[in-house]
């Protein structure tokens, strides 16, 4: 059976003083002809990493249009989650040598999860992990209602073939599919609906929401940074695509030309990250004691508000990944007036516009390189900053996100295009 996520309330209305004119009527006029609808999100984790940083603010705000949307995750062993997550990386192209038991974990585990199944309009299901859910209810003989999209938020451009023959059965069964990027789609899915969509940040969330210098004092001094010297950071899982350690190398050149120069690196543990605490321990031992690497977790107390002190008060955020789906940390970044360099991959040239934004990087020499150029020229951060800001209030905001929400369920229904466009 799926868990249903608890959530707090939204209101579209109190986005109007972010967004641009006009954005809110019109995904009010699409959403109309919806209203009733039984929308359901399924994924495999409510905390920690990107989808449940969205489907905490997309949820509410779809059931403030007037549908009736809920959250739900799958649950499973710590076998099955260290399944999904040889599968993710898989996918993204480290090959794994698949065992029938890991194949038949992953299937039972949805089986259960696919128990007791109720009915929607409309059902989106995130990623790899809950995607054979459709599949199972149709091999149970079951004739589940709605329409059904796949949300593929991972890269597939050089996913491992067996991995991908594993998934494409049921993702198969789709009505529908959403993808971050043209490119990502992958050749061997039946011709049916394709939407692009690419994620976006929720401006109103605490860690995105103005914050003053004296919560920012606050917090730098619960973590014992001095918020006289300059810093930087980088807030991701600890993963290997996230190249942390790359991240380090790059901050000890810095270091040479700017002698005072901190690091924060943030990184949750997520439930469904079993690589995780791995991860932290590799970060903890390339950090050498060194007292100007502060690397912090959800368990000191890190949440949404002191993430958002970090980014703010960050001379320049990083966001060195090797593989990245989207990456809404750069969003977050920019959208804190912050330039961002960023790993030259996946989702990341979509809001970092090389030169103009932040820059693109391709190795920690390079990221070292970029990080004393802009350490050396505050000008240069603030205007980057804020052209990063506008590129995300135009195009990455959540609003944006809902609207192509309304639109495809739309489409799905068989309604006319809207006329806003
Ligand atoms: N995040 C967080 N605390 C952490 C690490 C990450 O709140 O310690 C958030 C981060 O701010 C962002 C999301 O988790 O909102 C990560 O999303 P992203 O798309 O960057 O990466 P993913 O984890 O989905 O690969």
């Amino acid at each position: 059976m799926l868990t249903a996520v608890e959530l707090t309330p939204k209101s579209l209305e109190s986005y109007r003083a972010v967004v641009l004119p006009g954005v809110i009527e019109a995904i009010r006029e699409d959403a109309r002809a919806l209203a009733g609808a039984r929308v359901l999100h399924v994924n495999a984790t409510s905390y920690g990493g990107g989808v449940a940083e969205i489907l905490a603010s997309m949820t509410p705000l779809m059931r403030d249009l007037g549908l009736n949307a809920d959250w739900k995750v799958i649950s499973g062993s710590d076998e099955f989650f260290g399944v999904t997550k040889a599968m993710h990386n898989a996918l993204q192209g480290h090959p794994h040598d698949w065992t029938e038991a890991e194949r038949a974990l992953w299937v039972e585990t949805n089986r259960k999860n696919a128990d007791g199944w109720e009915e929607y309009d409309f059902v989106v299901i995130h990623d790899p992990q809950p995607a054979p859910i459709l599949g199972l209810l149709r091999e149970a003989g079951q004739t589940p209602g709605g329409k059904w999209l796949w949300r593929c938020h991972i890269d597939l451009t050089d996913a491992q073939p067996e991995a991908w023959d594993l998934l494409r059965p049921w993702a198969s069964e789709y009505d529908g599919s959403i993808w971050t990027m043209r490119q990502y789609v992958r050749q061997g899915l039946p011709d049916r609906d394709l939407f692009i969509a690419p994620p976006a940040i929720d401006p109103l969330s605490p860690k995105n929401v103005p914050i003053s210098e004296a919560e920012i004092a606050a917090v730098f001094d619960r973590y014992t940074i001095d918020g006289s010297r300059p810093m930087v950071c980088q807030v991701s899982r600890f993963d290997p695509w996230k190249d942390p350690l790359g991240v380090i190398d790059a901050f000890r050149m810095a270091r040479e030309t700017n002698p005072g120069l901190q690091l924060v690196l943030v990184g949750s543990l997520a439930h469904d990250d079993p690589e995780g605490q791995e991860w932290l321990q590799r970060v903890f031992d390339y950090r050498d004691h060194d007292r100007d690497i502060h690397v912090l977790t959800n368990l000191d107390g890190v949440g949404n508000h002191e993430v958002n002190a970090f980014q703010a008060a960050s001379r320049v955020v990083i966001q060195k990944s090797t593989r990245e789906g989207f990456g809404l940390v750069v969003s977050e970044g920019l959208w804190k007036g912050r330039p961002v360099i960023g790993g030259n991959c996946g989702g990341i040239p979509l809001q970092v516009i090389d030169g103009q934004t932040g820059y693109l990087v391709e190795t920690a020499q390079e990221c070292g390189m970029r990080l004393r150029q802009l350490l050396a020229d505050p000008a240069e951060c603030d205007q980057m900053g804020a052209a990063g800001r506008e590129l995300v209030r135009e195009h990455f905001l959540l609003t944006r996100y809902l609207h192509d929400y309304v639109r495809m369920f739309r489409t799905l229904a068989g309604m006319q295009p809207s006329e806003r466009g």
